[in-house]
């Protein structure tokens, strides 16, 4: 995977490849999948150059949260479904193809037959509280 700046996105948000816009201020631009799920399916970008969620700055992580139910609900007057996933893939092998963060505003309607493969299993507490512990004491 390339680096963000080079990333299709990037000619997108400078307007050398042309997209359909349905957002824009001075940190988030959102526009239409051009492969879609299904009907509506929305891309959601901060403007700044950052490939993952982890590496975002706090401003551009505020931007991007401040307009998402605003997107989501634009959305889901427009399309007429009232049902939806949000999806962000980091990395490769999480099914990231564009090096660039985006979330995903997927449209679900009766007739949507996509899906997200799941195969949970069941916690085990020891190692939860040692993880959560150390999560917690990191960020903290
Ligand atoms: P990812 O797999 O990285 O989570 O999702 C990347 C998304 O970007 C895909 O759903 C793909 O269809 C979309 N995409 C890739 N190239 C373009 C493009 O040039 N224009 C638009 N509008 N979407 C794109």
């Amino acid at each position: 995977m390339s680096d963000a700046q080079d990333s299709i996105f990037s000619l997108i948000l400078s307007g050398k490849i042309p997209s359909h816009k349905v957002y824009e201020d001075d940190f988030v631009y959102a526009f239409l999948d051009i492969n879609p799920l299904t009907r509506g399916h929305t891309l959601v970008i901060p403007k700044e150059e950052s490939p993952t969620m982890d590496s975002l700055s706090e401003d551009s992580a505020a931007s991007l949260g401040r307009v998402l139910p605003k997107i989501c609900r634009a959305i889901m007057q427009v399309t007429g479904a009232s049902n939806y996933n949000l999806i962000q893939n980091n990395g490769e092998s999480a099914g990231q193809t564009v090096p660039h963060l985006h979330i995903h505003i997927i449209p679900r309607y009766s007739d949507s037959d996509h899906s997200f493969v799941w195969n949970p299993k069941s916690i085990n507490h020891l190692d939860a509280k040692d993880i959560a512990e150390s999560i917690f004491t990191l960020i903290k």
